[in-house]
């Protein structure tokens, strides 16, 4: 069923596969809003945490994801940035599951961190599919 701004505007069709369909659609009927939102919505967002980032830290760089780390490229530290997810310890009442942690600086709230999670990159991650 098409919602009002999809009556008046044009649309074009992707495919989405059948596992992300999936996930997308139980997400939605939690928030209440239209497939068609959720997606413009969503593209929308990640086009601005891209441009944001860009005005943020210009200086950092998306050089490698491997399985377990994004590699940042620091121009102003001229240094790779490596920024994996850990979890939380068991004696941590408070937080459960993963944080993102920056090894050069050793800090889990350093700009590498904010950068990895302002453009995604940490959540490409394939730890995070693991523990889902
Ligand atoms: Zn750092």
């Amino acid at each position: 069923m098409l919602d009002e701004s999809t009556k008046t505007k044009k649309v074009h069709t992707i495919n989405i596969s059948d596992d992300v369909y999936k996930r997308v659609k139980s997400h939605i009927q939690e928030k209440g809003v239209t497939f068609t939102e959720f997606v413009n919505t969503t593209l929308s967002a990640s086009l601005n945490r891209h441009k944001l980032s860009k005005m943020y830290t210009p200086y950092i760089t998306e050089d490698f994801i491997s399985d377990n780390a994004v590699y940042l490229n620091d121009s102003k530290l001229n240094k790779i940035a490596i920024v994996r997810l850990k979890e939380f310890p068991d004696t941590d009442l408070d937080n459960t599951g993963f944080y993102a942690y920056c090894e050069i600086c050793d800090s889990d709230s350093c700009i590498h961190v904010r950068h990895s999670l302002v453009t995604g990159s940490i959540l490409k991650l394939s730890i995070l599919y693991k523990k889902a």
